[in-house]
């Protein structure tokens, strides 16, 4: 059986978390947060990385420090995980779906202006598979329209938009160290804050609303509660699970990286006969491998050729149910425009399977089968 999934793991996590227990420090901020939030900072060269419990998490951090209340909209796509509507929607505001792209899935940056209203106050793009959506456009739309930009970057580790690490081109950025992402620590996430000067606040609101990360770095001699806030911060013992991975960071970006271009050299025959469609990068867009997936001609295909790779061995699975389509989408979100992509390609896709030291005859045999059902 070739799963689709197994969690990351190279071999120096059990040494870091027995330094952990040495250390005698398993609650949050010991050194394996601070190295992992150092390894951030200086991999992205944004201002500061805040390491949390779950990108989910990170992103209501995220809408706190935006400030969103009840009334407020939030321009997102209906194609992504429901963490990125539950932050905002936890605040009260309405989640404004917009239609996506159909080559790269992420969100039409040019159907978004239209969707903005009085009530608009952020624009959360996901970049779906690690693929940048289109920042320059989104980032000029913020501008004029004095809107925050929430960057959904739980795929997007490791991936550059013309250079810069995703997370940190819009005000946040949120990234997911779940055991499904390219790098994790069981649960867990960051988030990335491009102005210096909303560090503070954020700090205060993961540490329960105290200034307790002031008091450690010695700047007050006492702390206290200043602010409503909540526990955001991650076991050092998750910590240091993650800090073993992010230390071999590029290594582990090299053999993802390694295993989607053969998949999709080997796949490439398919998609030259019209069989099925495979995913697109931009040019200007450097991606992090998260996740390999073609595209059947529809659903009622795409049904059919999971269930013969199951029967050959092969987990290959689906997702996201578009969020405008769910229950709770009805009730806190609309959608903006005609819904052209989202449900239909949302249809089409399918995720083989793709992680850390998925081997080179594993690939092979994936390949083998799916040209197996196509009868090439
Ligand atoms: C995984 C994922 C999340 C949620 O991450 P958690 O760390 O599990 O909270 C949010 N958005 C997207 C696009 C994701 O893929």
């Amino acid at each position: 059986m070739i799963n689709f999934n197994v969690p990351p793991c190279i071999g120096k996590e059990k040494e870091c978390i027995e330094e952990a227990i040495a250390n005698h420090k398993i609650c949050g901020d010991g050194v394996f947060t601070k190295k992992c939030s150092e390894w951030l900072e200086n991999k992205t060269k944004t201002s500061k990385a805040l390491l949390t419990t779950s990108c989910t998490h990170a992103t209501e951090m995220a809408a706190l420090l935006c400030n969103i209340q009840p009334g407020d909209e939030v321009i997102m796509p209906s194609y992504t995980f429901v963490s990125t509507a539950d932050a905002f929607v936890l605040r009260g505001a309405t989640a404004v779906f917009v239609d996506i792209r159909p080559d790269t899935m992420n969100i039409d940056e040019s159907l978004i202006e239209g969707a903005i209203t009085e009530k608009t106050k952020a624009i959360v793009p996901v970049h779906y598979a690690g693929v940048s959506c289109e920042m320059d456009t989104i980032m000029d739309i913020a501008k004029r329209h004095h809107l925050y930009v929430i960057e959904d970057a739980a795929q997007g580790i490791m991936s550059t938009y013309k250079g810069k690490a995703l997370g940190t081109i819009g005000d946040y950025g949120c990234y997911s160290f779940h055991e499904t992402k390219n790098y994790s620590m069981g649960e867990g996430g960051a988030l990335l804050i491009k102005d210096e000067k909303n560090a503070e606040d954020a700090e205060i609101i993961r540490e329960k609303g105290t200034n307790r990360s002031k008091f450690f770095r010695g700047q007050i001699d006492k702390y206290t509660w200043v602010e409503a806030g909540s526990s955001y911060l991650p076991s050092e013992l998750n910590a240091a699970y993650l800090w073993a991975q992010l230390s071999e960071a590029e290594m582990i970006n090299e053999n993802r990286r390694y295993s989607w271009d053969l998949y999709y050299e080997m796949l490439k025959p398919l998609e030259e006969r019209g069989l099925i469609d495979l995913p697109v990068v931009p040019e200007d867009c450097v991606h992090n491998a998260h996740m390999f997936y073609v595209k059947t001609k529809d659903l009622s295909e795409r049904s059919a050729l999971i269930s013969y790779l199951k029967e050959n061995g092969v987990m290959a699975v689906f997702h996201y149910i578009p969020l405008h389509n769910a229950p709770a989408g009805k009730k806190y979100g609309r959608f903006y425009g005609e819904d052209c992509y989202t449900t239909k390609e949302s249809e089409r896709i399918m995720r083989l399977p793709m992680y850390y030291n998925l081997t080179e005859e594993d690939i092979h045999t994936v390949v083998k089968h799916v040209k197996a059902f196509y009868r090439v």
